[in-house]
């Protein structure tokens, strides 16, 4: 959990490769969705661009979908859920399935850097590598390393609708983080995003193992 652009997407990509684990992230389920085209798809641009959270009915839906169709193992969930109707009714599948949650990543970042690391963040449409324009650019401004297509800017991360998502999680998302806090038998692991995308990265894989979660 945290903030876009705390730095989950990364460093759920990282944790991804060394723990072996399957990566859910509502964003990308819910812009797969959406770039399909779909009646469903239409009615999640509005939302989405406007960089308000979709309603729960129709991301629980979604996601509910997405988990029963896992190939078994570890689960990371990636941006759900930003909600406690969404958590409650996590809470609920995961019970019905025997697989309680093991921990909780809360990310943290101060508004400034999100803005700056959201605004500059472009991505390949082909391979969808990311990059930013003064973080982490392309040896070709605006070209993907790997494809050689023009990178793009994804909609929503203009500045003003990053304001709107960042108003979002203080509203909605933030009390989801002090419903977990506190359950027994439930790790909540907080990591300062804004450092060093390795050493967040370190930080991580030592609260993991030391959970007793086997790395590659
Ligand atoms: P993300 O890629 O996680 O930043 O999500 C991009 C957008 O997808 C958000 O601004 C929301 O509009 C929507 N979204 C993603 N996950 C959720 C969720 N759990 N609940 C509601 N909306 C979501």
């Amino acid at each position: 959990m945290g903030p876009p652009g705390a730095g989950k997407g990364t460093q759920a990509k990282k944790l991804v490769e060394k723990f072996g684990v399957t990566h859910l992230s509502s964003g990308d389920i819910l812009r797969a969705e959406r770039s399909s085209g779909s009646a469903l798809g239409k009615k999640l641009a509005e939302y989405m661009d406007a960089g308000k959270l979709v309603p729960d009915e129709i991301v629980v839906r979604v996601m509910a979908k997405a988990l029963t169709g896992g190939a078994g193992g570890g689960l990371l969930l990636d941006g759900f859920p930003r909600t406690l109707p969404q958590a409650e009714a996590l809470d609920a599948q995961l019970a019905r399935a025997g697989r309680p949650l093991d921990a909780v990543v809360v990310m943290t970042a101060e508004p400034d850097l999100i803005v700056r690391r959201i605004t500059g963040r472009r991505s390949c449409p082909r391979c969808g590598r990311v990059y930013h324009v003064e973080f982490m650019p392309p040896r070709t401004a605006d070209v993907c390393d790997a494809c050689g297509v023009a990178l793009v800017r994804r909609e929503d991360d203009a500045e003003t609708v990053v304001r709107n998502r960042l108003a979002a999680y203080n509203r909605q998302t933030a009390p989801v983080v002090e419903y977990y806090h506190g359950r027994a038998g439930l790790k909540v692991i907080e990591v300062d995003g804004g450092k060093d995308a390795d050493e967040v990265l370190a930080r991580l894989v030592e609260a993991f193992e030391a959970m007793g979660a086997g790395g590659r």
